[in-house]
């Protein structure tokens, strides 16, 4: 097995726990240009001592994910039957069963693997080349702990490309019809494995969508962003007297209304195709007030470089839909890109506030479900950022 060695001044932050190594940060080895993309490599520290195991791929900037540090362990099909059992019994510990993130890449020490549990169906996706070669043994852990009623691969995601891979979807059991439902909080939702957006549906605001309970009894709502209806479906369940959602996708709002029909509440939830930077600016230029708004939009940038275009849109969005609560009512916010730490959010928030010259005072600040672990020192698996603050 190929050996490589880590830079002095890199090898404390490897050692520390961090499961990355970029190619400049180790010594010079001709060979690593030569390493098959994929091929299962020993790092050393800059002193000559055991790291881990991981895989490499000398195309992508990052040349090496860590596996394992165990010096006895082997990357084998027996590792991920492991692996797995490991995070379904973390999974199962911490009260996610039915339906949670089974595995969230390096947060369960899998990099780039990233696996949904949708009761008896499993969606995944292999975002490097080295964990992309495990695949068939990922499945066989699925078979062997689940007996699952359908496996789907979700890789039709851009960033496989600077891994040197294809974008594809399909499945990897028998074929199965792909639009499922699902229970959660006591609802039932519609999703539809192989069109939706990501793996499908966003589990990772499951505790979050309970958190508007108590604010949306009696309330009139509005939800920007609101894909299949999720949030907007909860706050009608949950007692609101007229809800709004809006999304620019057509298909998300054709199934945001399905879903209202599922669980009995089209005639409290609407929803409408449209685009939420305008039709929010329209709407509070008119004076149109709201109880309750909510906002989950999407990343606005995928890179550090652009974190300037992710500010402007929280803060352009956030400033919007302040305007259109009505004063003691609630904003409902929320942020998904790792790249906007927490208190960078929070900062946007109350730029946002003292713009539309509002007064905020703080209900709830929470972040991703726990089925999505936050390890501390790894700075990327904490992402998901969710507010709730009264509006004066
Ligand atoms: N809250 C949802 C997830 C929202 S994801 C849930 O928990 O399920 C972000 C959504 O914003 C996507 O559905 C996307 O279609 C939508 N979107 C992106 N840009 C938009 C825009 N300009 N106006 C309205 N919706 C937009």
């Amino acid at each position: 097995m190929q050996k490589l060695f880590l830079k002095k001044k890199i090898s404390p932050r490897v050692e520390n726990g961090h499961p990355w190594i970029f190619a400049n940060e180790l010594q010079f080895t001709p060979e690593l240009a030569n390493l098959e993309p994929g091929s299962i490599i020993e790092v050393y520290n800059g002193w000559g001592k055991f790291v881990g195991r991981g895989y490499t791929n000398p195309k992508s900037q990052i040349a090496i994910r860590l596996l394992t540090r165990n010096v006895q362990e082997q990357i084998d099909s027996g590792f991920f039957l492991r692996k797995l059992q490991q995070a379904w019994q973390y999974r199962q510990h911490i009260g996610y069963i039915e339906n949670c993130r089974l595995v969230f890449g390096e947060a369960d020490y899998l990099p780039a693997l990233i696996v949904d549990k949708f009761n008896d169906y499993f969606v995944l996706q292999t975002l490097a080349y080295g964990m992309d070669v495990w695949k068939p043994a990922v499945v066989e852990a699925l078979n062997t702990i689940f007996k699952p009623k359908g496996i789907y691969e979700r890789n039709d995601v851009p960033v496989r490309e600077l891994e040197g891979l294809p974008q594809i979807k399909g499945f990897l059991s028998d074929p199965f019809d792909t639009n499922i439902i699902i229970n959660e909080n006591g609802l039932r939702f519609h999703v539809d494995i192989e069109n939706g957006q990501k793996t499908g549906y966003f589990l990772d605001q499951q505790d979050n969508r309970r958190a508007i309970e108590h604010i949306v009894k009696g309330a009139d709502v509005l939800e920007a962003f609101c894909y299949t209806g999720t949030f907007s479906i909860h706050a009608g369940a949950y007692g609101a007297k007229t809800v709004l959602g809006l999304d620019i996708s057509e298909t998300a709002v054709a199934q945001a209304m399905r879903n209202a029909e599922l669980n009995d509440l089209q005639n409290i939830c609407r929803f409408e195709a449209t685009n939420a930077f305008d039709t929010l600016k329209t709407w509070a230029k008119e004076g149109r007030q709201y109880d309750v708004v909510i906002l989950d939009p999407p990343a606005f940038t995928k890179s550090r470089e652009n974190i300037q275009k992710a500010i402007t849109g929280y803060k352009e969005i956030n400033l919007r839909g302040m305007k259109l609560v009505k004063p003691g009512g609630f904003l409902v916010t929320a942020s998904c890109t790792n790249l906007v730490h927490p208190p960078l959010f929070l900062e946007i928030i109350g730029m946002a506030a003292k713009d539309a010259k509002r007064r905020l005072r703080q209900v709830t600040y929470q972040t991703q479900a726990s089925d999505h672990p936050i390890v501390w020192g790894l700075e990327n698996t904490e992402y998901l950022k969710f507010l709730i603050v009264e509006v004066q």
